[in-house]
C-alpha cells in the first residue's frame, strides 16, 4: 500500500535539496530582524517550483495542486514557512480562470519565469472583517480607467510583490439585489500604484509575516485590468479559495510533521530521572496523538487535492481539510513545546517560531468558525445564520 508520504517522490527530493540549502538558522536570522526570505523566495522560483500550476503553454510546469501541495508541505516540514510564497501558488489560479487571453498571455509567462510577482491579495477591510460581502473599496469606471478609493487591512506581501489582485464594488451594496453581486477583481500594478493613489503601512506582529493596511485615494487603474465581468468578482474570489485552502493545509502538514520530528528526537535524548524522558508513556501519548492527527488530516488533504485536479466540486474537502490540518499542527506544536520544557523557549531550537507561525492558520486566511459555518450550512443543510 502506498502511504501519502510516499508519493511525488522526485518533488518531494528536490524541493528537500533546495530547502536544505537555508537550514534553521537561515529562517531563525529572518525571523529575529523581521526581514523577508528573499534569497529563499528567489531560490524557489528560480528553480521553477512557484511556477507549479502555471500551464506549459505559459512557461510553467503544468502541474496539479497535488503537486503544488508537496512543494509548501516541504518547505515548512524543512523548517522553513511557504507563508512568504505561497501567494504565488494561488493568486495566478484567479487570472488563470478568468482572465482574458490578453491578459494572461501578459503576465503569465513572465510570472512562470520569475520576471513579475503575483504574491498579493486584496480582499479584507478593517470596518467589515469576514462579512465581505460588505466591502466598502469602491471602483468607480471614468472613461478608460477605474478610479479607486478605500481600504484594506492584512493584505500580505505587497512589499514583495509587483502584481496584486484587488476585490472592490463596483456597484454599491444598496444597489444590488444579491449581497455577492457588484463586487469585481482587478489586476494592480503595485510598482505603479505605491504612491500614486496608493499608501501602504506595514502591520508589526506576532509572526514574521509581512503584512499590511493599505489606503486608497483616488487611484487610478486602467479599466483593462478588470478580470473577467464586471460585478462578477466576489465569484471568482471564492473559486481559488479551495486552492488556497488546500495548499495551507498542505503546509500545516509539513508543521506537524516537524513538530512531531523535533519531539520524537529530543524526547528520546533528553534524560531526566536517569531515563529519557520519552520512556514515560506520559511524554509518549500526547506525541502519538498529535501524530496520529496530523495523518488523519493528511488523508483529507489528499482527498481535497483529487477532487480539484479532478475539476470535482471540492468546497467541503477543502475547507474540512484547512480545518483538520491546522488543529493537528497547532497541537503538534504545543506537544512539541511542551516536551522540549525550558528550552522550546529557547529562540535557538526553533520551537518556539514554529509555534508562532503554525498559530496563524487557525484565524487566516479563514477563522475555525467560518468553516464550522460553511460545513454546517452547506454540507449539513442547516440554517443560514448570516
Ligand atoms: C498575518 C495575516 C495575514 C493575512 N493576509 C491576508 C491577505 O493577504 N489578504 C486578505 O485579504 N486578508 C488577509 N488576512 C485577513 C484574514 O483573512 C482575516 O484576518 C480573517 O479572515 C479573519 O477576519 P478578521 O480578522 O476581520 O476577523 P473577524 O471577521 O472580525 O472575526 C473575528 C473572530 O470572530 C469570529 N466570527 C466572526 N463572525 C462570526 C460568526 N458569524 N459566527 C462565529 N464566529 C464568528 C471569527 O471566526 C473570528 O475568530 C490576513 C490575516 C492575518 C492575521
Amino acid at each position: 500500500m502506498t502511504t501519502t508520504t510516499d508519493r511525488f517522490h522526485d518533488i518531494r527530493d528536490a524541493v528537500r535539496d533546495l530547502c536544505r540549502q537555508f537550514p534553521d538558522e537561515y529562517f531563525r536570522k529572518v525571523d529575529e530582524q523581521r526581514a523577508y526570505p528573499a534569497e529563499f523566495v528567489e531560490a524557489l522560483t528560480q528553480a521553477g517550483w512557484l511556477a507549479a500550476l502555471i500551464p506549459q503553454e505559459y512557461g510553467g510546469s503544468g502541474l496539479g495542486l497535488a503537486e503544488a501541495s508537496v512543494i509548501m508541505e516541504e518547505i515548512n516540514r524543512s523548517g522553513g514557512n511557504a507563508g512568504a510564497c505561497h501567494g504565488q501558488m494561488y493568486n495566478m489560479g484567479t487570472l488563470l480562470r478568468h482572465g482574458s487571453a490578453a491578459q494572461k498571455q501578459a503576465y503569465l509567462p513572465k510570472i512562470a519565469r520569475g520576471e513579475l510577482r503575483l504574491q498579493s491579495m486584496a480582499v479584507t477591510e478593517p470596518s467589515t472583517g469576514t462579512d465581505t460581502t460588505k466591502i466598502k473599496t469602491l471602483a468607480v469606471k471614468k472613461g478608460d480607467r477605474y478610479v479607486v478609493n478605500g481600504q484594506k487591512v492584512w493584505i500580505s506581501r505587497v512589499q514583495h510583490s509587483d502584481l496584486m489582485i484587488l476585490l472592490a464594488r463596483t456597484t454599491p451594496l444598496a444597489d444590488v439585489k444579491k449581497k455577492s453581486e457588484g463586487m469585481s477583481i482587478f489586476i494592480v500594478d503595485l510598482r505603479e500604484a505605491i504612491g500614486n493613489g496608493l499608501a501602504v503601512r506595514p502591520i508589526a506582529n506576532m509572526v514574521n509575516h509581512e503584512t499590511n493596511e493599505l489606503f486608497f485615494e483616488n487611484l487610478e487603474i486602467p479599466a483593462e485590468n478588470l478580470i473577467g465581468h464586471e460585478g462578477h468578482g466576489f465569484k471568482y474570489i471564492l473559486d481559488g479559495l479551495n486552492a488556497e485552502r488546500t495548499l495551507i493545509a498542505a503546509e500545516c502538514i509539513g508543521d506537524g510533521r516537524w513538530f512531531i520530528d523535533r519531539a520524537t528526537r529530543y524526547t528520546k535524548d533528553r534524560v531526566v530521572f536517569g531515563r529519557p524522558i520519552a520512556q514515560n508513556q506520559g511524554v509518549q501519548f500526547p506525541i502519538a496523538e498529535a501524530h496520529i492527527e496530523v495523518e488523519a488530516a493528511d488523508l483529507m488533504r489528499w482527498k481535497a487535492c483529487e477532487l480539484f485536479d479532478a475539476q470535482q466540486p471540492c468546497g467541503a474537502q477543502a475547507n474540512m481539510a484547512k480545518y483538520l490540518a491546522a488543529k493537528a499542527s497547532w497541537e503538534a506544536a504545543n506537544v512539541c513545546l511542551q516536551m522540549h520544557g525550558g528550552y522550546g523557549f529557547a529562540s535557538e531550537y526553533d520551537i518556539e517560531r514554529k509555534f508562532r507561525e503554525t498559530r496563524l492558520y487557525q484565524v487566516a486566511p479563514i477563522s475555525t468558525n467560518l468553516i464550522f459555518s460553511f460545513v454546517a450550512e452547506h454540507v449539513l443543510g442547516l440554517p443560514k445564520s448570516f
